[in-house]
């Protein structure tokens, strides 16, 4: 029996990269995981194809993040998926990263998408997802190391610090369901996020930033993010934990 066996799982931006791996991590882990993704139907039905594959169980949710009735989309698919059963862990992953939105390019358009994708739609997601969560539930948030050190992307680097107030804020107020709200904080990580890390000397020097000399991958990520989803995390609330190789250590 695994570690989450009973137990169901909404994992936002799950068809591709971290997503993915969180899905399959859970599912193995013995979830149901509804695997949502905006528009790529083909990675969407490869994820729920792995999971099942290797003996798990999961469902695809199609809703693009950002519009309007975007959360009445995703939910009317997670309830029928889910089919009566309460969700346990909800994971908010799906992002867009921005790279043109700087100072001196950004656009308001830009900042109202970049927030509507990143910071809107995780909000409202949890608000719709507690009545389905019983006490004792989790919640991930999945932000990014931006937080801390600078970019020049710096509206991207905003909706994360709004996503490691909005944990901290509602492990507080969520504590007394016993519902656990914790964030992950990856670093460099190969993804489709992250195609530049393909290009030789820029990728070699990012991996030499980290203390262990190389690239995330997804599934160093999915792993932190198990361990808070499990019962071993019951104690762990309100915290931001940096997955990232020792990322700019000195
Ligand atoms: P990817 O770009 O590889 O995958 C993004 C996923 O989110 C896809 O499943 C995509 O669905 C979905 N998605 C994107 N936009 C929307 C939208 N508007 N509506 C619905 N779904 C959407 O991302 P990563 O795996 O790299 O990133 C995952 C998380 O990790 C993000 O929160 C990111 O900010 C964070 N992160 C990533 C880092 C990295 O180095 N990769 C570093 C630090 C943090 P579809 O396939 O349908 O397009």
């Amino acid at each position: 029996m695994g570690a989450l066996t009973g137990k169901t799982a909404l994992v936002t931006g799950a068809s591709r990269g971290i997503g993915r791996a969180i899905a399959e991590r859970l599912a193995a882990d013995g979830a149901l995981v509804a695997v949502h993704y905006g528009s790529n139907d083909r990675a969407a039905q490869q994820t729920v194809a792995a999971i099942r594959e290797a003996g798990g169980q999961a469902f695809a949710v199609r809703a693009e993040l950002g519009v309007d009735g975007d959360v009445d989309t995703l939910f009317a698919g997670l309830e029928a998926g889910l089919d009566g059963r309460p969700l346990d862990i909800l994971v908010n992953n799906a992002a867009i990263q921005a790279y043109d939105a700087t100072v001196e390019k950004a656009t308001r358009e830009d900042f109202d998408r970049v927030f509507a994708v990143n910071v809107r739609a995780p909000l409202f997601v949890i608000q719709r997802a507690l009545p389905l969560m019983p006490d004792g539930g989790r919640i991930i948030n999945i932000s990014s190391g931006v937080t801390w050190f600078a970019t020049p992307e710096v509206v991207y680097s905003m909706t994360k610090g709004a996503i490691n107030v909005l944990s901290r804020s509602l492990a507080h107020t969520l504590g007394a369901r016993g519902i656990t709200v914790n964030t992950v904080s990856p670093g460099i990580t190969e993804t489709d996020m992250n195609a530049w890390l393909n290009e030789g000397e820029s990728a070699r020097r990012v991996a030499d930033m980290t203390a262990l000399g190389r690239h995330g991958q997804p599934a160093d990520i999915a792993d932190a993010v198990a361990f808070f989803a499990s019962a071993d995390g019951r104690w762990v609330t309100g915290q931001t934990l940096e997955v990232n190789g020792g990322l700019f250590l000195g």
